[in-house]
């Protein structure tokens, strides 16, 4: 007979605690030397940039080099990415997560509880209702709110647009479209809502993009003009969807005109906040979103200005009952009827089945420092913003785009040339991105190249920000 033993000493090994204990130790120790380091020394490399080709070829042929010690690959991992802890990280909008959120991912992993079904995810149900209850407080929904986490903005604005296409025309879930469906949005909104639109057989026409202004905000006087010309069309419009705020700009829309005008037709008004809707937990900022409680829907990204790992969203809702009624359908081997308010039953809700215990990581956040830590980081990112335009407004060699900025987000760009000035600014990223110091992005508005800081990480100086202008003026020089 075969020694079985020996045939499965892998799995025996795979599950072994004591080989767990002693790889955890090592690698939590040099998570925080990593951190410490990237934190202490700003003049380490942000972003050790390798083209693509050979970074696949750097892991191709480490996986055929047999290893006994996982740490080396762990560290090797480290060296390969990109630091979104380092003070001069301020590029796009993920956070640099808070260390016990990160820290609360290991116990999510190991227990994985799949909270589709209560039974599966006992705790992270009962978390979920507690921060979404939270966050529905703070919205300011008081009649019977209910929310809960998912994977992301993304498929977050595609289930808030999901459930106002089931409360406006609820036949649709059965017998599919017969007529045309329509949303409106700002022409600034996060490109996942014209996404979701077509996901959800609306085509680019059933998206209905409102101009924005000066401020890229959208016109709310124009907003009337569009939906009468969209049901002269033929259009029934079931959802207007507000900005809170713009990927780009970062630009508030003025979500009490919009949740009038909303009301005013019997439109599902729904509130993209995955960027700024952390904002309600600041007394000093959370004017920008003043008429969020009129939403039915409301986004809010967890992994964004709320210091948590990717990816975790809130998805919340006004009325309970419309949560609940998204999807209808019977799945009998999770639970017996799908329209009860069972918020224990995950999975009834969410887009995903199974899903991991994310909401730990926010828990964790909460019970550690409270709310403050909430309004801290947001009050910090948001400061220090507009210190950075105030720098890039005193120096002559750059403009900033928008000289009233509302969030996190700076656009501005290099302007003591005589080159074309898209040409330039590019090829000013380009250069700054493989030099590695600091890591930001570029965005075109209107046509135009801007340079574009997030300012993400609360750790990040203005002693940082003067280094970035400094350093570009140095690129510039050379060109
Ligand atoms: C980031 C962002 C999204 C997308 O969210 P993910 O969590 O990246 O899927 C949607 N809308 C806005 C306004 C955003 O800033």
């Amino acid at each position: 007979m075969e020694d079985t033993s020996i045939q499965y000493n892998l799995l025996k090994k795979a599950f072994d605690p004591a080989e767990f204990r002693k790889q955890g130790h090592t690698l939590v120790d040099m998570i925080a030397d990593y951190i410490e380091s990237v934190q202490n020394d700003p003049t380490q490399k942000v972003l050790p940039y390798q083209e693509p080709e050979d970074m696949h070829k750097i892991w191709k042929e480490d996986l055929q080099t047999p290893s006994s010690d996982i740490s080396e690959t762990f560290k090797k991992i480290i060296d390969h990415s990109i630091h979104v802890h380092h003070p001069r990280y301020i590029g796009h909008q993920v956070t640099s997560p808070a260390l016990i959120a990160s820290l609360s991912g290991l116990l999510s992993d190991v227990l994985n509880n799949g909270s589709a079904v209560y039974e599966m995810g006992m705790t992270a149900n009962a978390m979920e209702k507690i921060i979404t209850d939270l966050l529905a407080d703070k919205i300011g929904f008081d009649e019977d709110p209910s929310g809960f986490i998912t994977s992301g903005g993304t498929l977050a604005n595609l289930t808030a647009l999901l459930a106002a296409r089931r409360e406006k025309v609820p036949t649709v879930w059965q017998y599919g479209y017969q007529e045309k469906l329509a949303v409106m949005v700002s022409e600034e909104a996060h490109y996942c809502i014209d996404r979701a639109a077509r996901i959800l057989g609306m085509g680019e026409e059933g998206v209905i993009k409102i101009p924005v202004d000066e401020q890229f905000k959208i016109k709310t006087d124009v907003l009337e003009s569009h939906y009468q010309n969209a049901v002269d069309n033929g259009y029934k419009v079931i959802a207007i969807v507000g900005c809170s705020c713009s990927t780009s700009t970062g630009s508030y829309d003025d979500l009490e005109a919009i949740g009038h005008f909303a009301s005013r037709h019997n439109l599902w008004f729904h509130v993209d906040g995955a960027h700024g809707g952390a904002v309600i937990f600041s007394e000093k900022y959370k004017h920008l979103v003043k008429g969020i409680d009129q939403a039915d829907s409301v986004v809010i990204d967890f992994h964004k200005m709320m210091m948590t790992p990717s990816l975790n969203t809130a998805l919340v809702f006004k009325n309970a009952k419309t949560t609940y009624q998204t999807f209808v359908q019977k799945a009998h081997y999770l639970w017996d009827e799908q329209e009860t308010k069972e918020w224990y039953n995950g999975g009834k809700r969410t887009f995903e089945c199974t899903k991991g215990m994310m909401i730990i990581k926010v828990y964790s956040l909460l019970k550690s420092y409270g709310t403050k830590i909430f309004e801290q980081n947001i009050n910090a990112l948001h400061d220090i913003s507009k210190d950075f335009v105030a720098e890039i407004k005193s120096n002559a060699n750059f403009e900033v785009r928008l000289e009233q900025i509302s969030s996190n987000i700076v656009n501005f760009r290099y302007i003591n040339t005589d080159i074309n000035l898209n040409d330039i600014n590019n090829r000013l990223r380009e250069l700054l991105i493989k030099s590695g110091k600091f890591y930001i992005v570029q965005t075109r508005i209107k046509d135009e190249v801007f340079l574009r800081v997030t300012i993400i990480n609360p750790l990040t100086t203005m002693d940082d920000l003067k280094a970035l202008l400094q350093e570009i003026e140095q690129i510039a020089e050379t060109l």
